[in-house]
């Protein structure tokens, strides 16, 4: 049987209210799917709505109308509660800025998320050493983040994201406070990530450069979907694109 969609987002609209009344809308009518063992960027200006699709298809917020399902289940209209079942079961976060525990150390930093899961502590250890190899980090495990370079950090975080055993995986920004050597060898990992473990993963960025190692852009401008297709050429065609909300 066809597996569904990883995620299945129908017309999703997202409004803030604004400090002086009245509201701002941020989203509007974004559809799109996301099939397993995609690579897919997400591309936009900054202010563009990225982070706010992001929060929703991470079911860190949730959409002010329109239907999001993730493998099949809609998760609309769910309490706080379940999204955060929802979140734990299903989704590995990656962040710009790491999001490790200073004072912990790395093999904590990755056993924590699983701890909140129930897993036994011979079990967590077992699995944040295995996902701490995989990252090529297995002799760092006593250190602290602090002792780690940006490019270490960074995939101790994906070590932690990978530990949940995620259906997917959202990076927001993820090579943003990198320098370029460092951004790459993470691009480049989380290519192989895909290629060898078909592990679907969604990245923000607003660099084309960047976007160019996913398989798939969706661009987004002013908070609308105006390309969604291959990587092109050059990034000529996704700022024309541009032009069909410009008009
Ligand atoms: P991007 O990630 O593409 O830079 P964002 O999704 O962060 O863009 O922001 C898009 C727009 O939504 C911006 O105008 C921003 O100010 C607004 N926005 C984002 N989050 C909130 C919020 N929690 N409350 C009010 N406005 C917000
Ligand atoms: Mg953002």
């Amino acid at each position: 049987m066809k597996q569904p969609p990883v995620i299945s987002l129908k017309k999703i609209c997202k409004s803030f209210p604004l400090e002086v009344g009245g509201e701002q809308q941020v989203l509007f009518d974004v559809s799109f799917d996301i099939n397993p063992g995609e690579f897919v960027a997400i591309m936009g200006p900054s202010g563009s709505g990225k982070s706010t699709c992001m929060n929703i298809v991470g079911a860190l917020d949730t959409a002010s109308s329109g239907i999001y399902e993730l493998y099949g289940k809609d998760i609309t209209t769910m309490s706080a509660d379940e999204l955060a079942t929802i979140r734990n079961e299903y989704i590995g976060f990656v962040f710009q800025n790491f999001n490790l525990l200073s004072k912990r150390n790395i093999l904590d930093n990755v056993m924590l998320p699983l701890m909140y899961r129930g897993i036994p502590m011979s079990e967590r250890i077992s699995k944040s050493r295995e996902m701490l190899k995989l990252v090529g980090l297995e002799n760092f495990e006593t250190y602290l983040p602090t002792q780690l370079s940006g490019g270490m950090k960074q995939r101790v975080a994906i070590a932690r994201a990978l530990a949940g055993d995620p259906k997917l995986i959202l990076a927001d920004e993820p090579t943003g406070a990198l320098d370029s050597k460092m951004g790459n060898e993470i691009l480049r990992f989380f290519k192989k990530l895909n290629k060898d473990l078909g592990i679907t993963i969604i990245m923000i960025t607003h660099e084309f450069e960047i976007a160019s190692y996913a398989d798939r852009i969706l661009h987004v401008y002013d908070g609308r979907i105006t390309y969604d297709g291959p990587v092109p050429k050059n990034e000529h065609v996704l700022l024309k694109s541009e032009k069909s909300r410009k008009k």
